[in-house]
């Protein structure tokens, strides 16, 4: 049994991850600082001995003893990272820096949260983990862009020169059960927006392609990444290269939803990336074969009835 420190633990990804190191028999410190998680992703692990809730913001140093640490806080949504950018930079950056400090102190291994975003809009597709990306550095979405590779650096520097034992994965798009309806990403605001029959708001001209994976094939993926051996570092891929238009996820919903919502044309914001697919190759090689196994189809299916009971409807 280990003791295992999750940060953003109360967020929508880190709430599943929390809840499967339990299941697993380890002691479990969630810290949050409550920006875009909630105690209701969270409520049913109270009662839990073995689970423990802080409040904190990582952009100060913390202090425990741990075995290991999932780094995750930081606002993931376009509409929640880019309502305070000066803080998100803080989040990714100084948080990398203080959990870094605690994991070279403590001797944990520590896994970094990273992102697809860090390869920007780009120009290799699908993307594999030795592009370089293609990041604007000073537009409305660097904050996140470019905060998540600076940690990155962090993560490897403090590798390299204090032998910490570090792990990175890149997440693709994740979706599922406990997303914020108001986070403004598409999946929950699709399935909202059909739910409540209001119109379905695509920006841009739905060309734009993603490619969407279930929460539990992440958390699956973040598991045995952080039990590869300690010379694996990454980065790794984490996602499902089923790849999608908006506009072919827009009527997916509406059929799936029986609802009579029409889709609307908003404007496309800045930097929106055109294309995003992962090259999985090195996850399914160096992390025991792993590979997605909810499609979007089933994965739809959950999320759409845990908003329907979310949502009352
Ligand atoms: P989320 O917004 O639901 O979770 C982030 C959590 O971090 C929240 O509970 C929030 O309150 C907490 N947090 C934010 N700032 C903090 C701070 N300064 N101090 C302490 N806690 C803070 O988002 P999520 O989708 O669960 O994402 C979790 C992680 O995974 C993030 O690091 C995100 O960048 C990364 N990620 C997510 C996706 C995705 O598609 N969901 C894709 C790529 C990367
Ligand atoms: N998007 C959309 N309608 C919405 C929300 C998002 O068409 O109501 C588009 C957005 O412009 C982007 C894609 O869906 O092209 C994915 O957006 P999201 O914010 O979920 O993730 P990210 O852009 O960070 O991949």
């Amino acid at each position: 049994m280990k003791r295992i420190l999750v940060t953003g633990g109360a967020g929508f990804i880190g709430s599943h991850l929390c809840e499967r190191l339990l299941s697993e028999g380890h002691d479990v410190i969630c810290m949050d600082n409550y920006f875009t998680g909630s105690k209701n992703n969270i409520r049913h692990l109270l009662e839990n001995d073995h689970f423990e809730l802080v409040r904190h913001d990582i952009i100060e140093p913390y202090h425990a003893e741990v075995d290991e640490i999932y780094n995750l806080a930081c606002p993931a949504s376009p509409v929640h990272y880019q309502y305070n950018p000066i803080k998100t930079l803080k989040t990714s950056v100084m948080g990398a820096i203080n959990m870094l400090g605690l994991a070279k102190r403590t001797k944990a291994k520590i896994l970094q949260a990273s992102t697809s975003e860090v390869y920007g809009d780009p120009f290799v597709h699908p993307q594999v983990e030795t592009y370089w990306g293609n990041v604007n550095p000073i537009g409305l979405r660097s904050c996140y862009d470019e905060g998540k590779r600076c940690a990155e650096t962090f993560f490897m520097d403090y590798h390299r020169q204090n032998g910490v034992r570090i792990k990175i994965i890149r997440i693709f798009n994740t979706y599922g059960p406990r997303m914020n309806p108001n986070d403004g990403r598409v999946v929950s605001n699709f399935i909202v927006q059909a739910l409540r029959g209001e119109n379905i708001t695509i920006y841009g001209d739905g060309t734009q392609t993603r490619s969407f994976q279930y929460v539990d094939d992440l958390i699956e993926a973040m598991i045995r990444m952080m039990d590869t051996e300690d010379d694996f570092t990454g980065p790794v891929n984490t996602g499902n290269p089923d790849e999608f238009t908006m506009l072919e996820l827009a009527e997916k919903v509406i059929q799936m939803t029986g609802s009579k919502s029409k889709i609307t044309f908003e404007p496309l914001p800045s930097d929106d990336p055109k294309q995003r697919k992962p090259n999985i190759a090195l996850a399914t090689q160096r992390l025991g074969g792993w590979s997605p196994s909810v499609g979007l189809e089933r994965g739809l299916q959950k999320t759409i009835e845990y908003f329907k009971e979310t949502l009352g409807n």
